[in-house]
C-alpha cells in the first residue's frame, strides 16, 4: 500500500517533468463565450457546446419543467423502472429525425461507444479502426475480444490491405469518428461505406462532433454525405456537444438496437439519464433543426478565422469543423502558448500525448456560434502577440 504510493508519487513527478500533468480549472459561471476563472472573466475557445445550447433558455426551461414533474434522479436503470416518457419521446424523435428504425439512449458517449461495439462483436469477429479514432471506440473494440486493427488514418488504401485476409462469413466492423476530435478533418465516408459493402462489413460512425454542426438540418456527417442506414448501419451521436446537455444515442435497424438493449453492458447496468435531461435534450434537438442561423454563424466564424492565421503565418490543418488545431509539436512548446494566451484572457487548451500522436501536441480551438467575428479577431491578435 504504502510502496504503491510512493510509486505513484513518483510517476505523478515524472509526468510533471516531462509537461504531461494534466490539471483541472475550476470555473464558476454557465458556458459561454466568457467563463469565470478565478476570479476573472476569459474569453472561451475551448468547449465542444459549439451550438450555444448549453445555457439556451429554452433548453433551460424544458430542463426546469421536467425536473419540477419528474423529479431528478431516474431511479433506475432503462430495463428496470428508469425508462420515462421523455426518454422514450427523445428515441423517436431521434429515429425520425435519422432516418433510422430506431435509436437507443446511453448515459454518455464513452458508454455507448463501449456497449455498441462490444454488445455487438464477438472473439472471431475483426474490428478495423481508424489511428487517429476517440478512446473509447479503441478502448469498445478492445474490450469486445474481436482481432483488433488499426489503419492509417483516413486511409482506404491502408484499410482495403488490412481488409485483404478478411474471410467470407466471417464478422467485420470498420469504426471511425466522423469529425475526428483532436484534428477536426472529416472521416472519407464515402469510400469507407462503398469499402464496407464491398467487404460485407458493418460500418460504425461515431459523429460526436459533427452532429448539430453539419448537414442542411444538423443531422451531421451522414445527412452531409447523404448516407442512408444501410450503408451507415451504426450512427452514435452525443449530446453533451452540439447539443449543449448530456449522454448519447446509437441509431440503427430494429435487429441491432434491440440486440443492445439484450446484451449492451453498458446499456443494462447503469442508471437512465435524468428525464429532465432527456426533455432539454429534445429541445436542443427541435433547435438544432431549426436555428440554422447557427451552422451558418459558425461557418463563417471558421472561415474568417482560417483566412486570418493564414495572414499571421500560422500553420493550421486540413479542417473545415468548429475544431481548428495548431500543431506545435512539444508538450512543453503547448503548455506555454496557452498559459500565454490566458495571460491575455484567452482560453485555448493545450492537448497532449496520449491523447494525440508524441510530438503533435497542439493548441485546440474551438468555436461556437455565440462567437463573433470581433472575438476571433482578438483570438487572432493573441495568437499573434504570443508568437507561436
Ligand atoms: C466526446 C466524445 C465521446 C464521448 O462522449 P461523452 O458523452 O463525452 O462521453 C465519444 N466519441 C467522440 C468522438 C468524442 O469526441
Amino acid at each position: 500500500m504504502i510502496e504503491k504510493d510512493k510509486q505513484l508519487q513518483q510517476a505523478l513527478e515524472e509526468l510533471k517533468q516531462a509537461d504531461l500533468y494534466r490539471s483541472r480549472r475550476v470555473i464558476d459561471s454557465a458556458q459561454g463565450i466568457y467563463l469565470q476563472l478565478d476570479g476573472r472573466q476569459v474569453l472561451n475557445f475551448c468547449s465542444n457546446d459549439y451550438l450555444g445550447l448549453a445555457n439556451h433558455p429554452e433548453v433551460i426551461q424544458s430542463f426546469k419543467e421536467a425536473a419540477d414533474r419528474y423529479g431528478v434522479g431516474s431511479g433506475s436503470a432503462h430495463l428496470v423502472c428508469g425508462h420515462g416518457l421523455e426518454h422514450h419521446a427523445l428515441e423517436e424523435e431521434l429515429a425520425d429525425f435519422t432516418g433510422r428504425d430506431r435509436a437507443l439512449l446511453f448515459s454518455t458517449g464513452y458508454m455507448a461507444n463501449l456497449g455498441v461495439i462490444a454488445g455487438l462483436m464477438v472473439k472471431g469477429d475483426t474490428i478495423y479502426e481508424d489511428k487517429l479514432n476517440h478512446a473509447s471506440l479503441l478502448d469498445g473494440g478492445l474490450l469486445s475480444g474481436a482481432k483488433f486493427k488499426r489503419y492509417l488514418h483516413n486511409d482506404l488504401h491502408n484499410l482495403q490491405l488490412k481488409m485483404q485476409g478478411q474471410e467470407a462469413g466471417q464478422n467485420a466492423m470498420i469504426v471511425t469518428d466522423g469529425v475526428f476530435s483532436m484534428d477536426g478533418d472529416v472521416a472519407c465516408l464515402l469510400g469507407l461505406s462503398a469499402l464496407a459493402e464491398q467487404q460485407s462489413a458493418m460500418l460504425l460512425v461515431d459523429d460526436a462532433h459533427g452532429f448539430g454542426v453539419l448537414g442542411r438540418s444538423g443531422g451531421g456527417i451522414v445527412e452531409q454525405y447523404q448516407l442512408t442506414q444501410a450503408q451507415v448501419p451504426l450512427l452514435i451521436g452525443t449530446f453533451g456537444k452540439a447539443f449543449g446537455t448530456s449522454g448519447a444515442f446509437v441509431a440503427g435497424s430494429e435487429a441491432f438496437i434491440e440486440t443492445l438493449i439484450q446484451k449492451s453492458r453498458t446499456y443494462i447496468y447503469t442508471t437512465a439519464l435524468p428525464p429532465a435531461v432527456a426533455a432539454a435534450t429534445r429541445t436542443s434537438l427541435r433547435l438544432l433543426q431549426v436555428d440554422g442561423w447557427r451552422r451558418d454563424k459558425l461557418n463563417q466564424l471558421i472561415m474568417h478565422f482560417r483566412r486570418g492565421a493564414e495572414q499571421l503565418g500560422l500553420e493550421l490543418m486540413p479542417s473545415e469543423s468548429a475544431i481548428q488545431p495548431i500543431i506545435l509539436g512539444k508538450s512543453q512548446k503547448a503548455m506555454q502558448a496557452s498559459a500565454a494566451l490566458l495571460k491575455q484572457g484567452i482560453w485555448v487548451s493545450a492537448i497532449r500525448p496520449p491523447t494525440v500522436a508524441q510530438g503533435s501536441a497542439r493548441l485546440r480551438i474551438t468555436f461556437s456560434a455565440m462567437h463573433d467575428i470581433a472575438h476571433v479577431d482578438q483570438l487572432l491578435s493573441a495568437l499573434d502577440a504570443v508568437a507561436i
